[in-house]
């Protein structure tokens, strides 16, 4: 770890008594401290390495409420996915954006047009009608909406939801909502050991050394690597988890006409997609039971992957060399007893998050999950911490995007300043997108507005307020989870622009 690294790291001498520690700054770990410090808890949310720096990094980026469930009949599943993609979709109207699904109905595809409307409307009816209504094509249709489809292919097209800023970036959100409610966020903290008397005296480890500190209860929040910390609280849990390996392949070109996301059925027919991410395509994903919870993108993925888009397009061929960036994480899929771990067959596990308490030592583990369902997993959690005897309020102005009346004035005021009227408006979006009302502080009053990383609305002023406001240690933190410039970009790209080189060299990333 960087010097830089261990200045920004010194919490030895910070606060060290506190009502709940979260362990893991995910998706569960983020919103269970921003909804706790709502709740009226002195918080600290740690992760030992940066936030969302695993799993919740790694996602496809789509609020959705899980159409693919409901060829596995899991109504209620759906139901409830749909109503919490509805609320974050209400909540959030410029960091999630509805996005409509084009489905080609080819030779992998379970079911025809017929089948494909109906199930299409009922999800759009089991969805309470909260999205665009789904439509469907002739082949004609589906050609002229999409050039890249096969000829001759039918189409289904209904709506959900995805996160243009990424995923990982959506969890910092919460973690700005916990810090402004009171908390207390250290990223590359680990915990490394815990006891409990009557309350819990934690040993954290961060770059400035060891400390401890105090909690009268702890939230186990740590995904993939729950069951380590279950160990070290001395607290197992009843359910477990099996760990099904997701990776995206993101291309040096957009292969889509519009925004819209491509999906289809793969070889093993599962839904496979092609999606936004940034002004570029993103490839994916796959599915493969894995037991270490560290994984990489390898030839086999590559290949597999590459061989379904070219599979499933016309007029398009990807080669490797176009490949500008990797994702790979791990699903964390809850088993019901973990007895069961090796039998179960993982792609029928469903998503579903499952939260279990240990009151005598007062550990809340929150197990599996999805981006998508985080709101209820911060509303349960206070739940269950007042149902172990903590006094709290109602959790109140804890997620969402908050007063939107001045963005019309922001982005007319940028536009009269800049000179590339295109790339004004991007920045206007983008920038109100991921700060809201902040937005008008960062850009100030210059006259010189112009985008750093041209096609995705980033500003030098950007940069440098998110390297001094948001909690960047390395050059990733910033490039790769604040911002989504590592994922559309190349490394070559990156190197080239030597604007953003200057700002990185000079703030020592
Ligand atoms: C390929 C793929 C595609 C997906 N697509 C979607 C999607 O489109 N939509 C959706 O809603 N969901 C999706 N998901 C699911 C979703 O991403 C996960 O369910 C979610 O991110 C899990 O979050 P988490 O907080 O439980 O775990 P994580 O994000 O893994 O967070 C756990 C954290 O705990 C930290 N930690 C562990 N041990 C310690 C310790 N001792 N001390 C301190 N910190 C510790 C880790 O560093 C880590 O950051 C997808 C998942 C994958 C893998």
């Amino acid at each position: 770890m960087s010097n830089q690294t261990q200045s920004k790291n010194d919490n030895t001498n910070q606060d060290v008594d506190f009502d709940v520690v979260i362990v893991g700054a995910g998706i569960n770990g983020a919103v269970s401290a921003a909804a706790l410090s709502a709740a009226g808890q002195r918080v600290l949310l740690i992760d030992k390495s940066d936030f969302a720096s695993f799993t919740s990094q790694q996602s496809s980026n789509l609020v959705w409420g899980g159409i693919k469930y409901l060829q596995s009949y899991e109504f209620m599943l759906v139901f409830k996915l749909c109503l919490a993609r509805n609320r974050l979709m209400r909540s959030y109207p410029n960091q999630i954006k509805q996005i409509g699904f084009l489905a080609s109905l080819g030779k992998t595809a379970p079911f025809g047009r017929l089948l494909g409307t109906f199930g299409t409307l009922f999800y759009w009816g089991i969805g309470l009608f909260g999205t665009n209504a789904p439509s469907s094509y002739s082949a004609t249709q589906a050609k002229a909406l999409e050039p890249a489809l096969i000829s001759g292919r039918k189409a289904v097209r209904y709506y959900d939801a995805y996160l243009p800023d990424t995923d990982a970036r959506f969890v910092y959100d919460f973690i700005r909502h916990a810090k402004r409610l009171g908390a207390d966020a250290r990223n590359y903290t680990e915990l490394i050991a815990a006891e409990h008397n009557q309350n819990w005296s934690l040993s954290l480890r961060s770059a400035a050394g060891q400390y401890q500190v105090s909690a009268r209860a702890v939230i186990n929040a740590a995904g993939p690597f729950a069951a380590n910390v279950s160990q070290l609280l001395e607290s197992p849990t009843k359910a477990g988890l099996v760990l099904s390996k997701g990776v995206h392949l993101t291309l040096n070109r957009k292969i889509t006409k519009g925004n819209q996301v491509l999906a289809f059925w793969d070889e093993q027919g599962r839904l496979f997609y092609v999606l936004p991410m940034g002004d570029r395509s993103m490839i994916g994903t796959t599915d493969t039971r894995v037991t270490d919870p560290h994984t990489a993108v390898d030839e086999v993925d590559r290949e597999f992957v590459l061989r379904q888009i070219n599979n499933q397009l016309e007029g398009v061929t990807i080669r490797p060399e176009e490949i500008i960036s990797e994702r790979s994480g791990v699903r964390p899929l809850v088993i019901e007893n973990s007895a069961q771990a090796k039998t179960q067959d993982w792609h029928q596990l469903s998503r579903k998050h499952v939260i279990e308490v240990n009151p005598s030592k007062k550990v809340i583990s929150v197990l599996g999950g999805k981006l998508t369902d985080c709101l209820n997993v911060g509303q349960e959690v206070v739940h269950e911490i007042a149902k172990l005897g903590f006094r709290t309020q109602k959790p109140a102005d804890w997620f969402g995007e908050g007063d939107q009346s001045l963005f019309e004035r922001f982005k007319e005021d940028l536009l009269s300043r800049a000179k590339d009227k295109v790339g004004a408006v991007r920045i206007a979006e983008s920038i109100w997108r991921r700060h809201g009302s902040k937005a008008m502080e960062i850009l100030g009053s210059s006259s010189e507005i112009e985008e750093l990383v041209v096609g995705l609305g980033i500003t030098s002023e950007e940069v440098e307020y998110i390297i001094h406001h948001e909690d960047v240690v390395t050059r990733e933190d910033l490039l790769r989870r604040r911002l989504p410039i590592a994922m559309a970009r190349s490394e070559r790209e990156i190197s080239e622009n030597l604007k953003l080189q200057t700002l990185l060299e000079r703030a020592g990333l």
